[in-house]
């Protein structure tokens, strides 16, 4: 029995854990070269340097529950500094809860278990109950995953085409390859997902292409702690409409959770606008003026996602479920992810162990079954 995993973001390593939780073969097939998708935690110099999510809400089971799975529930950390400013255009006055999301002019999605907060947290929006990340940076939990997965996942081997076969499916891996499936989970955007289920005739496929992914782009900025002009409070501002600049917000990493920055020194993240020139350099420049910062920063790195966050429209649930419905007349196959049950990280947990519970239902595998050791690598029929 080998099921195939499309995508090795958060959504689609947990999916492979669950498989091989089961003990049935798991190939994850990857487009990219890493492995991880829009998490990703660098740590440069002392400095731990987010590129996506940076926690989530402590009230989320999933991902904490998949943590001690892992063995990695102990590095779970707390967040520290809470509360947010907002930038009035003078100066920074406190936040009124929960009202980071509707000055960024974020949509919330109504008809998905998605979660608002999510969206909100990466603007220091406060919340009841706080955030949560890992000691090493939101990285920890996929480096954990695919630590534990090894080699079954296939880097840079994206497909091209899926066409169902006697016994499932076959899918069509960039360079030519040929894989053979019992069961599939589909765990890409879904403007991927929808070609892929468009080209086989799913009725409804295509309209899971309405969902649109908003561009994010983001600056950390590393300074000496005396660089900044006096004390900062809270764990960020977002600044509010009608006053100019490219900053949308700022987090005080290095305040937010434990250890981002070494001891007399201080990140800062910027979320921007999309705008013409240098990310760093635009926020440098604004933050200076709106934290008081002197001198230019010691380091920098700034990480674009032309599609980051996905926005979904009225009825995506329905059409979501009308998808779903539609596949369960197939071979087994299933999607999930954040362009489809929620964008926060619980939820693509959550998503992906559920799409590969469903598969594992149709394959008459009982998911509850004792884990069993790691079986080798799916057959490849060509290339
Ligand atoms: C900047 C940013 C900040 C965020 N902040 C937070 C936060 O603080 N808290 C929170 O809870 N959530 C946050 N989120 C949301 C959350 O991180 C994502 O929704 C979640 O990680 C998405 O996981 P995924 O696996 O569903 O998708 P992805 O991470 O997009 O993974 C999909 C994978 O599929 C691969 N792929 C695509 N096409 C193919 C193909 N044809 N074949 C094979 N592979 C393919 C991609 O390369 C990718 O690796 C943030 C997102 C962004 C972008």
């Amino acid at each position: 029995m080998t099921c195939v995993v499309v995508g090795a973001g958060l959504t689609g390593l947990s999916a492979a854990w669950e498989l091989i939780r089961a003990g049935t073969e798991v190939i994850v097939l990857e487009s990219e070269r890493r492995a991880g998708g829009v998490v990703v935690t660098e740590r440069r110099e002392g400095f731990i340097v987010e590129g996506g999510p940076d926690g989530f809400l402590a009230a989320e089971p999933d991902i904490q529950a998949l943590a001690r799975e892992l063995g990695i529930g102990d590095r779970l950390v707390d967040q520290m500094a809470k509360g947010a400013m907002v930038w009035t255009g003078k100066r920074l006055e406190p936040l009124a809860e929960g009202h980071a999301a509707e000055l960024l002019g974020i949509q919330v999605p109504t008809d998905v278990g998605a979660v608002p907060a999510v969206v909100a947290a990466q603007h220091a929006a406060p919340l009841q109950g706080g955030f949560r990340s890992f000691a090493g940076g939101m990285g920890e939990i996929t480096e954990a995953l695919a630590a534990r997965l090894g080699p079954i996942i296939r880097t840079s081997q994206g497909v091209t085409g899926i066409a169902p076969t006697a016994r499932g499916w076959r899918l069509a891996v960039t360079g030519g390859s040929l894989l053979e499936a019992n069961g599939v989970v589909l765990t890409v955007p879904t403007w991927v997902a929808a070609r892929l289920l468009a080209a086989v005739g799913v009725p409804g496929a295509r309209e899971l292409d309405d969902v649109v992914y908003a561009p994010s782009v983001t600056a950390s900025l590393a300074y000496r702690r005396d660089q900044l002009n006096g004390r900062l409070d809270g764990s960020g501002f977002v600044r509010a409409a009608d006053t100019g600049g490219v900053v949308r917000a700022c987090t005080y990493a290095w305040l937010k959770y434990p250890d981002r920055a070494p001891a007399g020194y201080a990140l800062l993240r910027a979320f921007l606008e999309p705008a013409d020139g240098d990310p760093a350099a635009l926020a440098h420049r604004e933050l200076a003026s709106v934290l008081g910062l002197s001198g230019p920063p010691l380091l920098s790195r700034v990480f674009h996602w032309r599609r980051g966050l996905p926005r979904y429209k009225p009825g995506h649930a329905e059409r979501v479920a009308h998808v779903r419905e539609r596949l369960a007349r197939l071979a087994p196959l299933d999607i999930a992810g954040a362009g489809f049950d929620g964008v926060g990280v619980s939820a693509c947990v959550k998503s992906g162990r559920e799409a590969a519970q469903r598969v594992l239902g149709r394959l008459g595998v009982d998911p509850g079954a004792p884990p069993r050791s790691q079986p080798s690598p799916g057959r490849s029929l060509r290339g």
